[in-house]
Protein backbone atom coordinates (compact mmCIF):
# COMPACT_ATOMS: atom_id res chain seq x y z
CA UNK A 1 0.00 0.00 0.00
CA UNK A 2 2.74 2.62 0.71
CA UNK A 3 3.84 2.51 -2.64
CA UNK A 4 -0.22 4.20 -3.82
CA UNK A 5 1.07 6.95 -1.58
CA UNK A 6 3.87 8.22 -4.10
CA UNK A 7 1.78 8.02 -7.05
CA UNK A 8 1.08 10.97 -8.80
CA UNK A 9 -2.78 10.19 -9.97
CA UNK A 10 -4.71 7.41 -7.46
CA UNK A 11 -7.22 5.81 -9.39
CA UNK A 12 -10.40 4.59 -7.60
CA UNK A 13 -9.17 1.07 -7.11
CA UNK A 14 -6.22 3.00 -5.10
CA UNK A 15 -8.27 5.09 -3.25
CA UNK A 16 -10.82 1.92 -2.04
CA UNK A 17 -7.53 0.19 -1.07
CA UNK A 18 -6.45 3.03 1.42
CA UNK A 19 -9.79 3.52 2.55
CA UNK A 20 -9.54 -0.03 3.95
CA UNK A 21 -6.10 0.53 5.18
CA UNK A 22 -4.64 -1.22 8.33
CA UNK A 23 -3.95 0.87 11.25
CA UNK A 24 -0.33 0.35 10.57
CA UNK A 25 -0.79 1.84 7.01
CA UNK A 26 -3.49 4.10 8.25
CA UNK A 27 -0.18 5.73 10.23
CA UNK A 28 1.62 6.24 6.71
CA UNK A 29 -1.75 7.60 5.14
CA UNK A 30 -2.17 10.26 7.64
CA UNK A 31 2.03 11.15 7.46
CA UNK A 32 1.87 10.96 3.81
CA UNK A 33 -0.86 13.80 3.97
CA UNK A 34 0.00 16.13 7.11
CA UNK A 35 3.48 16.22 4.67
CA UNK A 36 1.85 17.18 1.61
CA UNK A 37 -0.30 20.02 3.68
CA UNK A 38 2.38 21.61 5.26
CA UNK A 39 4.07 21.40 1.85
CA UNK A 40 1.42 22.91 -0.63
CA UNK A 41 -0.59 25.12 2.02
CA UNK A 42 1.66 25.37 5.14
CA UNK A 43 0.86 25.32 8.45
CA UNK A 44 -1.71 27.74 9.19
CA UNK A 45 -5.22 27.76 9.73
CA UNK A 46 -7.82 30.09 8.65
CA UNK A 47 -11.37 30.74 10.44
CA UNK A 48 -14.63 31.16 8.96
CA UNK A 49 -16.93 32.36 11.78
CA UNK A 50 -20.10 30.64 11.50
CA UNK A 51 -23.70 32.56 11.98
CA UNK A 52 -26.57 29.73 11.26
CA UNK A 53 -28.97 32.93 11.71
CA UNK A 54 -32.28 31.09 11.20
CA UNK A 55 -33.26 26.99 10.86
CA UNK A 56 -36.22 27.58 8.46
CA UNK A 57 -35.93 25.43 5.65
CA UNK A 58 -38.05 24.58 3.17
CA UNK A 59 -36.27 21.24 2.23
CA UNK A 60 -37.19 17.89 3.86
CA UNK A 61 -33.97 15.86 3.54
CA UNK A 62 -34.00 12.79 5.62
CA UNK A 63 -31.29 13.16 7.41
CA UNK A 64 -31.34 16.54 8.85
CA UNK A 65 -32.88 17.79 11.87
CA UNK A 66 -34.04 20.70 10.62
CA UNK A 67 -36.32 19.50 8.04
CA UNK A 68 -39.79 21.11 7.19
CA UNK A 69 -41.46 18.00 8.48
CA UNK A 70 -39.71 17.87 11.85
CA UNK A 71 -42.08 19.66 13.85
CA UNK A 72 -40.08 19.33 17.21
CA UNK A 73 -37.74 21.96 16.31
CA UNK A 74 -38.49 25.58 17.90
CA UNK A 75 -37.65 27.71 14.57
CA UNK A 76 -35.59 30.97 14.96
CA UNK A 77 -34.90 33.57 12.70
CA UNK A 78 -32.23 36.11 13.85
CA UNK A 79 -32.59 39.62 13.37
CA UNK A 80 -30.52 41.53 10.33
CA UNK A 81 -28.93 43.83 13.60
CA UNK A 82 -27.91 40.11 15.51
CA UNK A 83 -26.86 38.95 12.05
CA UNK A 84 -24.57 42.07 12.28
CA UNK A 85 -23.24 41.77 15.80
CA UNK A 86 -22.23 38.37 14.92
CA UNK A 87 -20.24 39.47 11.81
CA UNK A 88 -18.71 42.70 13.86
CA UNK A 89 -17.67 39.60 16.54
CA UNK A 90 -15.79 37.80 13.80
CA UNK A 91 -14.51 40.82 12.54
CA UNK A 92 -12.64 42.53 15.97
CA UNK A 93 -11.67 38.98 16.73
CA UNK A 94 -9.83 39.21 13.62
CA UNK A 95 -11.55 36.24 12.10
CA UNK A 96 -11.22 37.98 8.55
CA UNK A 97 -14.04 35.48 7.16
CA UNK A 98 -17.85 34.90 7.97
CA UNK A 99 -20.14 32.33 6.55
CA UNK A 100 -23.48 32.88 6.36
CA UNK A 101 -25.76 29.47 6.85
CA UNK A 102 -29.44 28.66 7.15
CA UNK A 103 -32.06 26.34 6.03
CA UNK A 104 -32.85 26.66 2.48
CA UNK A 105 -35.47 29.23 1.25
CA UNK A 106 -35.82 30.74 -2.60
CA UNK A 107 -38.09 33.56 -2.60
CA UNK A 108 -37.58 37.32 -3.27
CA UNK A 109 -37.57 38.41 0.05
CA UNK A 110 -34.87 36.66 1.47
CA UNK A 111 -32.63 37.19 -1.84
CA UNK A 112 -32.78 40.40 -1.01
CA UNK A 113 -32.31 40.51 2.41
CA UNK A 114 -29.49 38.29 2.21
CA UNK A 115 -28.32 40.86 -0.66
CA UNK A 116 -28.47 43.93 2.19
CA UNK A 117 -26.36 41.54 4.95
CA UNK A 118 -23.80 41.26 2.29
CA UNK A 119 -23.20 45.32 1.43
CA UNK A 120 -23.95 45.98 5.30
CA UNK A 121 -21.09 43.56 6.42
CA UNK A 122 -18.83 44.64 4.07
CA UNK A 123 -19.28 47.84 4.59
CA UNK A 124 -19.13 47.23 8.61
CA UNK A 125 -15.78 45.43 7.86
CA UNK A 126 -14.17 48.42 5.75
CA UNK A 127 -14.70 45.98 2.66
CA UNK A 128 -12.18 43.80 5.18
CA UNK A 129 -14.23 40.97 6.06
CA UNK A 130 -14.31 37.65 3.46
CA UNK A 131 -18.11 36.38 3.03
CA UNK A 132 -18.52 32.86 2.25
CA UNK A 133 -22.55 31.91 1.56
CA UNK A 134 -24.26 28.54 2.71
CA UNK A 135 -27.75 29.14 1.04
CA UNK A 136 -28.86 25.88 -0.65
CA UNK A 137 -29.68 25.81 -4.29
CA UNK A 138 -30.97 29.24 -5.93
CA UNK A 139 -31.23 30.37 -9.27
CA UNK A 140 -28.42 31.40 -11.33
CA UNK A 141 -29.86 35.64 -10.97
CA UNK A 142 -30.02 35.70 -7.65
CA UNK A 143 -26.20 33.53 -6.82
CA UNK A 144 -25.31 35.98 -9.39
CA UNK A 145 -26.63 39.22 -7.29
CA UNK A 146 -25.43 37.80 -4.49
CA UNK A 147 -21.47 37.82 -6.01
CA UNK A 148 -22.35 41.22 -6.76
CA UNK A 149 -23.13 41.92 -3.60
CA UNK A 150 -19.74 40.96 -2.43
CA UNK A 151 -19.54 37.33 -1.80
CA UNK A 152 -17.35 35.63 -3.03
CA UNK A 153 -17.30 31.75 -2.05
CA UNK A 154 -20.18 29.55 -1.65
CA UNK A 155 -20.36 26.16 -0.51
CA UNK A 156 -22.77 23.55 -1.57
CA UNK A 157 -22.74 19.94 -0.64
CA UNK A 158 -23.29 17.47 -2.97
CA UNK A 159 -24.02 15.47 0.09
CA UNK A 160 -23.43 12.02 -2.33
CA UNK A 161 -22.19 11.87 -6.16
CA UNK A 162 -23.72 8.72 -6.54
CA UNK A 163 -27.79 10.11 -7.91
CA UNK A 164 -28.86 6.84 -6.87
CA UNK A 165 -27.68 7.20 -2.49
CA UNK A 166 -28.58 10.71 -3.40
CA UNK A 167 -32.02 9.92 -4.16
CA UNK A 168 -32.03 7.10 -1.30
CA UNK A 169 -31.74 10.40 1.25
CA UNK A 170 -33.60 12.77 -0.12
CA UNK A 171 -37.62 12.96 -1.35
CA UNK A 172 -37.97 11.56 -4.35
CA UNK A 173 -39.23 15.11 -6.14
CA UNK A 174 -38.42 18.23 -8.15
CA UNK A 175 -37.31 19.89 -4.61
CA UNK A 176 -34.76 17.79 -4.25
CA UNK A 177 -32.83 16.50 -7.17
CA UNK A 178 -29.66 15.79 -8.00
CA UNK A 179 -28.92 17.28 -11.49
CA UNK A 180 -30.46 20.57 -9.76
CA UNK A 181 -27.47 20.71 -7.20
CA UNK A 182 -25.26 19.56 -10.04
CA UNK A 183 -26.35 22.54 -12.18
CA UNK A 184 -26.23 24.96 -9.09
CA UNK A 185 -22.81 23.89 -8.34
CA UNK A 186 -21.63 24.73 -12.17
CA UNK A 187 -23.60 27.87 -12.18
CA UNK A 188 -21.93 29.07 -8.78
CA UNK A 189 -18.23 27.92 -10.52
CA UNK A 190 -19.10 29.99 -13.88
CA UNK A 191 -19.98 33.04 -11.90
CA UNK A 192 -16.60 33.04 -10.67
CA UNK A 193 -17.30 31.92 -6.83
CA UNK A 194 -14.70 30.00 -5.11
CA UNK A 195 -17.01 26.96 -4.93
CA UNK A 196 -17.19 24.37 -2.04
CA UNK A 197 -18.70 21.11 -1.99
CA UNK A 198 -18.78 17.99 0.56
CA UNK A 199 -20.66 15.04 1.56
CA UNK A 200 -21.15 12.54 4.42
CA UNK A 201 -19.52 9.43 5.59
CA UNK A 202 -20.72 6.79 6.55
CA UNK A 203 -23.96 6.70 5.31
CA UNK A 204 -26.54 4.15 5.31
CA UNK A 205 -26.16 2.34 2.38
CA UNK A 206 -23.00 3.59 1.41
CA UNK A 207 -19.92 1.36 0.55
CA UNK A 208 -15.90 2.25 0.12
CA UNK A 209 -16.62 2.33 -3.91
CA UNK A 210 -19.02 5.25 -3.05
CA UNK A 211 -16.74 6.95 -1.39
CA UNK A 212 -13.93 6.44 -3.41
CA UNK A 213 -16.48 8.06 -6.35
CA UNK A 214 -17.22 11.10 -4.06
CA UNK A 215 -13.30 11.67 -4.02
CA UNK A 216 -12.89 11.42 -7.92
CA UNK A 217 -16.08 13.76 -7.91
CA UNK A 218 -14.53 16.08 -6.46
CA UNK A 219 -11.18 16.11 -8.22
CA UNK A 220 -13.21 16.19 -11.81
CA UNK A 221 -15.04 18.57 -10.66
CA UNK A 222 -11.77 20.54 -9.24
CA UNK A 223 -13.28 22.19 -6.32
CA UNK A 224 -11.77 24.49 -4.76
CA UNK A 225 -12.99 24.15 -1.07
CA UNK A 226 -14.43 20.85 0.68
CA UNK A 227 -16.13 20.28 3.99
CA UNK A 228 -17.07 16.51 4.82
CA UNK A 229 -17.46 14.61 7.64
CA UNK A 230 -19.11 11.49 9.45
CA UNK A 231 -22.72 11.33 9.00
CA UNK A 232 -24.55 11.21 12.32
CA UNK A 233 -27.81 10.05 12.86
CA UNK A 234 -30.70 12.58 14.37
CA UNK A 235 -33.45 10.67 15.76
CA UNK A 236 -35.86 12.72 14.32
CA UNK A 237 -35.27 11.82 10.93
CA UNK A 238 -36.62 9.13 8.48
CA UNK A 239 -32.99 8.06 8.05
CA UNK A 240 -32.78 6.88 11.53
CA UNK A 241 -34.74 3.82 11.11
CA UNK A 242 -31.42 2.37 9.52
CA UNK A 243 -29.04 2.72 12.00
CA UNK A 244 -28.85 -0.53 12.28
CA UNK A 245 -26.93 -0.28 9.21
CA UNK A 246 -24.12 2.37 10.63
CA UNK A 247 -20.68 1.56 11.24
CA UNK A 248 -19.89 2.24 15.28
CA UNK A 249 -19.50 6.03 15.34
CA UNK A 250 -15.52 5.75 16.05
CA UNK A 251 -15.13 3.91 12.95
CA UNK A 252 -17.07 6.69 11.03
CA UNK A 253 -14.34 9.35 12.27
CA UNK A 254 -11.62 7.27 11.17
CA UNK A 255 -13.37 7.08 7.74
CA UNK A 256 -13.75 10.75 8.01
CA UNK A 257 -10.06 11.19 8.69
CA UNK A 258 -8.87 8.69 5.62
CA UNK A 259 -11.04 10.81 3.44
CA UNK A 260 -9.30 13.72 4.38
CA UNK A 261 -6.28 12.46 4.24
CA UNK A 262 -6.61 10.98 0.37
CA UNK A 263 -8.09 14.37 -0.57
CA UNK A 264 -5.54 16.22 0.88
CA UNK A 265 -2.88 13.93 -1.84
CA UNK A 266 -5.09 14.35 -4.44
CA UNK A 267 -6.18 18.07 -4.60
CA UNK A 268 -2.83 19.47 -2.84
CA UNK A 269 -3.63 22.70 -2.89
CA UNK A 270 -7.52 22.92 -1.81
CA UNK A 271 -8.98 24.18 1.36
CA UNK A 272 -10.32 22.18 3.41
CA UNK A 273 -12.60 21.97 6.59
CA UNK A 274 -12.54 20.19 9.66
CA UNK A 275 -16.06 19.71 9.92
CA UNK A 276 -17.74 20.16 13.04
CA UNK A 277 -19.18 16.64 12.69
CA UNK A 278 -15.83 14.92 13.71
CA UNK A 279 -15.81 16.47 17.21
CA UNK A 280 -19.38 15.88 17.61
CA UNK A 281 -17.51 12.17 17.37
CA UNK A 282 -14.76 12.57 19.43
CA UNK A 283 -13.64 15.69 21.56
CA UNK A 284 -10.30 16.00 19.76
CA UNK A 285 -12.26 15.41 16.14
CA UNK A 286 -11.52 18.91 14.53
CA UNK A 287 -8.05 18.54 15.69
CA UNK A 288 -7.31 15.30 14.10
CA UNK A 289 -8.53 16.47 10.85
CA UNK A 290 -6.46 19.46 10.73
CA UNK A 291 -3.58 17.00 11.52
CA UNK A 292 -3.92 14.79 8.99
CA UNK A 293 -4.71 17.79 6.38
CA UNK A 294 -7.33 19.91 6.39
CA UNK A 295 -6.96 23.83 7.07
CA UNK A 296 -10.26 25.59 8.05
CA UNK A 297 -12.06 25.74 10.91
CA UNK A 298 -15.60 27.08 11.30
CA UNK A 299 -15.75 28.92 14.60
CA UNK A 300 -20.02 29.16 15.77
CA UNK A 301 -20.22 32.77 16.03
CA UNK A 302 -24.34 32.37 16.40
CA UNK A 303 -25.38 33.80 19.99
CA UNK A 304 -25.43 30.38 22.05
CA UNK A 305 -29.06 30.60 22.85
CA UNK A 306 -29.73 29.88 19.37
CA UNK A 307 -27.42 26.93 18.78
CA UNK A 308 -29.37 24.45 20.10
CA UNK A 309 -31.74 24.43 17.46
CA UNK A 310 -29.53 24.36 14.78
CA UNK A 311 -28.98 20.62 15.01
CA UNK A 312 -28.73 19.03 11.65
CA UNK A 313 -27.98 15.99 13.55
CA UNK A 314 -27.01 14.63 17.60
CA UNK A 315 -24.76 15.44 20.24
CA UNK A 316 -23.39 18.81 18.08
CA UNK A 317 -20.62 20.11 20.12
CA UNK A 318 -20.40 23.45 21.72
CA UNK A 319 -24.30 24.52 21.40
CA UNK A 320 -24.05 25.49 25.07
CA UNK A 321 -20.50 27.98 24.44
CA UNK A 322 -20.31 31.90 23.13
CA UNK A 323 -18.47 32.83 20.85
CA UNK A 324 -15.83 34.15 23.36
CA UNK A 325 -15.43 31.09 24.83
CA UNK A 326 -15.59 29.65 21.12
CA UNK A 327 -11.99 31.87 20.52
CA UNK A 328 -9.67 31.29 23.77
CA UNK A 329 -11.24 27.17 23.29
CA UNK A 330 -9.94 27.22 19.57
CA UNK A 331 -6.44 29.22 19.88
CA UNK A 332 -5.41 26.54 22.36
CA UNK A 333 -6.77 23.44 20.58
CA UNK A 334 -4.87 24.66 17.43
CA UNK A 335 -1.54 25.33 18.83
CA UNK A 336 -2.05 21.65 20.27
CA UNK A 337 -1.90 20.37 16.68
CA UNK A 338 1.56 22.08 15.60
CA UNK A 339 -0.47 24.45 13.18
CA UNK A 340 -1.03 28.45 13.59
CA UNK A 341 -3.92 30.40 13.23
CA UNK A 342 -4.25 33.02 10.29
CA UNK A 343 -5.95 35.74 11.65
CA UNK A 344 -6.74 38.92 9.59
CA UNK A 345 -6.15 36.59 6.71
CA UNK A 346 -9.02 35.70 4.26
CA UNK A 347 -6.94 32.21 3.17
CA UNK A 348 -8.35 31.77 0.11
CA UNK A 349 -8.22 28.72 -1.77
CA UNK A 350 -4.63 28.81 -3.53
CA UNK A 351 -5.98 25.89 -6.09
CA UNK A 352 -8.63 28.74 -6.99
CA UNK A 353 -5.80 31.21 -7.51
CA UNK A 354 -3.64 29.48 -9.38
CA UNK A 355 -6.44 28.48 -11.92
CA UNK A 356 -7.18 32.21 -12.41
CA UNK A 357 -3.27 32.79 -13.30
CA UNK A 358 -2.90 33.62 -16.61
CA UNK A 359 -0.70 30.85 -18.77
S1 LIG B 1 -29.91 19.66 4.76
FE1 LIG B 1 -30.23 21.85 4.33
S2 LIG B 1 -31.82 21.89 2.73
FE2 LIG B 1 -31.87 19.84 3.63
S3 LIG B 1 -33.45 19.98 5.23
FE3 LIG B 1 -31.47 20.40 6.23
S4 LIG B 1 -31.22 22.62 6.19
FE4 LIG B 1 -32.86 22.08 4.74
Amino acid sequence: MRDLLNKNYLEKQDIITLLSANEEDTKALFSKASEIKEKHVGNKVYFRGLIEFSNICGKNCYYCGIRAGNNNVNRYNLTDDEILDCARFAYENHYASVVLQSGELANEVFSKRIENLLTEIKHLSNNRLGITLSLGEQSEEVYQRWFNAGCHRYLLRIESANKELFQKIHPNNEHHSFETRLNCLKMLKKIGYQVGTGVMIGLPFQTLEDLADDLLFLREFDVDMVGMGPYIEHPDTPLYEYRDLLLPRPERLQLGLKMIAILRIMMKDINIAAATALQAIDPMGREKGIKVGANIIMPNVTPGEYRNSYKLYSDKPCTDENPDDCTQCLEARISMTGNTIGFDEWGDSKHFKEKKRPE
